[in-house]
């Protein structure tokens, strides 16, 4: 049997200590579930980090965690506490996630940073090797770990790699700035599939391959000497029926009792059915315009005053990379902006925006999708965004406007959503009155095309696919030679 091993920064568990007893703790992301179906039907490990430095455990701690993870399927690749300061928060977050996310001004291009991301690489490379068989394949997540391809395929040729990019590739205006550029297209070109969310990033790797190297490509596929790689598109999707289920539930559960989330709500929100709750959900990332959305929900309240008790903005900012400046400085931008639409418009029984730093639970979240008439997502740059996703397979009788940004890969999957440049306050002004406004049937034509979508291309069959095509190459990889 051809077994497929999957590569990550992570692995799918977290590692849990509590009175000195350390426990495993599944993930719930996006990834994690997606893969779950793929790897254990393929009978291959999962290669890499348990999230926690070696230095935060004894050495005896730590083979414990290594032999639980071994149970589960999992290969464990230890990193030191420099270099997740130095590979992870430093390479990975301070230089990939600015530059391809279009935030030059932010880059640090810290040498440092490259030399520990080229050591990390190597130890994920050197423990994938470790346990590949004949004919095998490898599917290797993410900007983390964009060596990891070349560095297999150096000393097992014969092993068939994919790559997925989940963040987007920018354009090759942008990507020539990286001093390691080539290195970096070298690494991935050592997959046989290299994967992305859109057909705009897959045209960015290509044109970059064609500047740097001139190899020869041909509609998707790059000619290398004796070998050819093949660059495709696959967008992301979420586990629908989760979703929908479970909103399914918040909605009976609702009717019988209200959760804590719900009473809070209408007691110190005062939300009643006139008035309109508008949701916004991410990472507290410059990626994602938190603040251009809030500047343009200023800009609605004060040109239609008659919205200022009838719309309040939901606003959950999940803590994140707390350690890097541009994110301190970013929270406290969005707690000014907070404070002042709150204090300019909100009265003792209106508060215009309604601010958590903080991330829910699951059902919390199906419950606010489940609330919420409108959501705004407004990312200046967004590889995927699944949250736009998630809200639409909550809305179980087909009401709820998607106002999205025209910067995210989602969008290319809901053209029936009110598209925004979150750059146009003007623009995002008018469109939250646009989706407040929106005739019910209206509104339920528009979300039925896009849930059937989402529902038909859901998480498990974009790792279906992935798989299907990396099949498909290794039959066009054995034609080629
Ligand atoms: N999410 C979560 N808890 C929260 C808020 C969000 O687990 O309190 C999840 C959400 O369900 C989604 C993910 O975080 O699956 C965010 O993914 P997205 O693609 O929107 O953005 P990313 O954070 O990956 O840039």
């Amino acid at each position: 049997m051809n077994k497929l091993h999957i590569v990550s920064n992570r692995l799918p568990f977290s590692i849990v200590t509590q009175q000195d007893q350390i426990s495993l703790k599944p993930s719930v992301g996006g990834l994690a579930t997606g893969m779950k179906s793929v790897y254990k039907d393929f009978e291959g490990r999962w290669i890499g980090w348990p999230g926690v430095a070696t230095e935060d455990f004894s050495a005896s701690d730590f083979e414990k965690i290594d032999t639980m993870l071994q149970k589960e399927g999992c290969e464990t690749v230890p990193l030191s506490s420099y270099e997740v300061e130095t590979f992870y928060e430093g390479f990975c977050n301070r230089t990939i996630w600015p530059l391809f996310h279009y935030f030059n001004q932010y880059v640090d291009y810290s040498p440092e940073f490259w030399e520990s991301y080229v050591k990390v690489n190597q130890k994920f490379a050197d423990k994938t090797i470790e346990v590949i068989d004949d004919g095998d394949y490898v599917w290797v997540h993410d900007y983390q770990l964009m060596l990891v391809p070349g560095m297999i395929k150096k000393k097992r040729p014969d092993i068939i790699i994919g790559f997925f990019l989940h963040i987007p590739f920018p354009s090759y205006e942008v990507f020539r700035f990286l001093p390691w550029r080539n290195e970096i297209l070298e690494g991935l070109l050592g997959a046989d599939l290299v994967g992305f969310h859109t057909y705009d990033y897959e045209r960015h790797f290509l044109s970059s391959v064609r500047r740097l190297f001139g190899y020869e490509i041909s509609f998707n596929r790059i000619h290398i000497e004796e070998r050819i790689v093949l660059a495709d598109a696959f967008p992301m999707g979420i586990d629908y029926d989760k979703f929908h289920n479970a909103a399914l539930q918040t909605i009976s559960k609702t009717l019988r009792e209200k959760s804590q989330l719900h009473q809070e709500l209408e007691k110190v929100f005062f939300v009643s059915p006139e008035r309109k709750l508008i949701l916004s959900i991410d990472r507290l990332d410059y990626s994602k315009g938190i603040p251009h959305r809030l500047r343009a929900f200023e800009k609605f309240l004060e040109k239609y005053p008659e919205y200022r008790t009838k719309a309040t903005l939901v606003m959950l900012a999940v803590p994140s990379r707390n350690s890097v400046p541009q994110y301190q400085q970013l929270k406290r931008e969005v707690e000014e902006l907070v404070g002042r639409i709150n204090g300019l418009y909100g009265s003792v029984n209106y508060s215009p925006v309604w601010y958590f730093y903080r991330s829910l639970p699951f059902e919390n979240l199906v419950e606010l999708y489940s609330m919420s008439d409108v959501a705004l997502l407004t990312p200046v740059r967004d590889g995927m965004n699944l949250v736009a996703k998630e809200y639409v397979a909550s809305r179980i009788n087909q009401t709820g406007v998607m106002i999205i940004s025209e910067m995210t890969g989602v969008v290319k999957e809901m053209a029936e959503a009110i598209v925004i440049n979150p750059n146009n306050e003007d623009e995002v002004a008018e469109a939250i009155k646009q989706a407040l406004e929106m005739p019910v049937d209206e509104q339920r034509a528009r979300m039925a095309v896009i849930q059937n979508r989402l529902k038909r291309y859901d998480v498990f069959k974009w790792a279906e696919q992935f798989v299907a095509s990396l099949k498909r190459i290794a039959q066009i990889q054995r034609d080629f030679i």
